[in-house]
């Protein structure tokens, strides 16, 4: 197995434009990313797998795109106005701030490596705040949403009317939050703005057990069916003093990042919590009428909670692969298929025009299906090499033979075979491949 570093794939993730520093050119702003155009197609590619599982291969989970600002009362009434804290201790010696429950050693600054110079430990709201409209005053005050989740509960009466649904279902939503963490860092592991890719699945008080089970074993299994590597996983669940206001059982998901065992993606059991707190906050009766056995109830909840973009770095991380071949180090970004910035390079072997008009042919009827790289600078194994790294999964080679035969080498990104395929036959002969 590759060895990989946290400095190896931040590198490898700028060099190729996966990711980039925010606002970079003015200095970098902190724990802000901007993505690329290949991290945005990795990115995108997760999105879409977790919204075909979730969503589109279900007859029981519904979409939903709320808005990040919503009425301070939601906030107020999930609790997060209140609890939604990390404790945070600032040391005395070099006025660094750290989030104490991270630190491995609770009296030592990691900064400067003094003992014994942390403040009292304070209770550090999360949530970012801005105002609506023109005056900054209290009243106008609003926060950035720091999940998604509560988007969901409060419009749950919205969604389950107007789609008719019966329990047990799920509204699922993809989308960004804001969170003031205290310490971000490990590149895009922990930032202040992310995405998250949640759903709320709800059932009936007495079942919810048996749902947060499957979904635990659902979710493990995504991240496997996708190519992650089984031995870098782990499930993890939360003891008692653990558990967040709203839980009564979490199980993480976990990946072996360079820096040890961390959160992928956390599935909660949230009770009817927050369907309660918002019917009591709101006035809004926002129980669910069960029609055979003539009865109101709040429904409980199972959340599978994932970062988009802690996810993406994982499968960035997991991919990274460095192979000998012929005494030189081939560096190859496994990806699985389906979540491959590019699937397809095609590479006319040289800048001829006789070879680019049947490259840039086979390009554009490739394009119609899938995202092509045509990429025509450079000698053809330096071009392999990139191709390579960034995880895509064919080249498509047009060389001078091509004219006579009408056929293209197509190389496997894994096994470094190469096959000769006629040019009319290319798409049929890839969709095969690319499952
Ligand atoms: P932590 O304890 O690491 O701060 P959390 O347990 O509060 O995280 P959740 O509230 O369960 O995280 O959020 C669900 C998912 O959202 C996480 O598993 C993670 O993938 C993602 N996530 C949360 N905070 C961040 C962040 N600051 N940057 C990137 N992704 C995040």
């Amino acid at each position: 197995m590759t060895e990989v570093t946290l400095d190896t794939i931040s590198n490898l993730a700028k060099k190729r434009g996966f990711v980039f520093q925010s606002s970079e050119i003015y200095g970098g702003l902190k724990s802000a990313y901007d993505y690329g155009p290949l991290g945005v197609e990795l990115l995108r590619n997760v999105k879409t797998e977790w919204w075909r599982t979730m969503v589109q291969e279900r007859s029981d989970i519904v979409g939903l795109d709320s808005a990040v600002l919503q009425a301070r009362q939601v906030w107020q009434a999930s609790g997060h106005e209140e609890v939604f804290t990390d404790p945070m201790v600032e040391c005395r010696n070099c006025n660094s701030r750290h989030r104490l429950d991270k630190l491995d050693d609770p009296d030592r600054c990691p900064t400067c490596g003094k003992t014994g110079e942390f403040t009292e430990p304070r209770q550090f709201n999360l949530m970012f705040r801005t105002h609506m409209g023109p005056v900054d005053s209290d009243e106008n005050m609003v926060y950035l949403r720091p999940e998604t989740a509560q988007g969901i509960f409060i419009n749950f009466e919205n969604v389950r009317r107007t789609n008719r649904l019966k329990l047990p279902f799920g509204i699922a939503q993809i989308g960004k939050s804001f969170r003031n963490e205290i310490t971000p860092g490990q590149f895009v592991f922990r930032t202040r703005e992310f995405e998250q890719m949640e759903m709320e699945f709800f059932c009936r008080p007495g079942e919810d057990g048996e749902w947060f089970q499957y979904w635990v074993d659902r979710r493990f299994q995504w991240y496997i069916d996708l190519g992650m590597s089984p031995d870098n996983m782990r499930l993890r669940h939360h003891d008692t003093d653990e558990l967040s206001h709203y839980s009564t059982g979490t199980a993480d998901v976990e990946y072996l990042f360079p820096w040890g065992w961390d959160e992928l993606e956390g599935i909660a059991n949230r009770t009817d919590f927050d369907l309660r707190q918002h019917s009591e906050h709101s006035g809004e009766d926002l129980r669910y009428f069960d029609q055979e056995n003539n009865e109101r109830f709040f429904p409980y909840v199972i959340e599978p909670a994932a970062g988009a973009t802690r996810t993406t770095f994982a499968f960035l991380i997991d991919g990274y692969t460095e192979e000998m071949v012929n005494d030189e180090t081939r560096v190859v970004m496994k990806l699985h298929h389906r979540l491959a910035p590019y699937k397809i390079a095609v590479l006319p072997l040289s800048k001829k025009p006789e070879l680019i008009e049947p490259a840039e042919r086979v390009a554009a009827e490739l394009r119609r299906k899938w995202m092509i790289e045509l990429d025509v600078t450079q000698s053809i194994g330096r071009r392999y090499r990139r191709q390579d790294e960034i995880g895509t999964p064919f080249c498509v080679t047009i060389d001078f033979e091509s004219l006579e035969d009408q056929a293209a080498t197509v190389r496997d990104r894994d096994t470094m075979a190469q096959e000769r395929v006629s040019m009319g036959g290319l798409a049929d002969y890839l969709g095969a491949k690319l499952t």
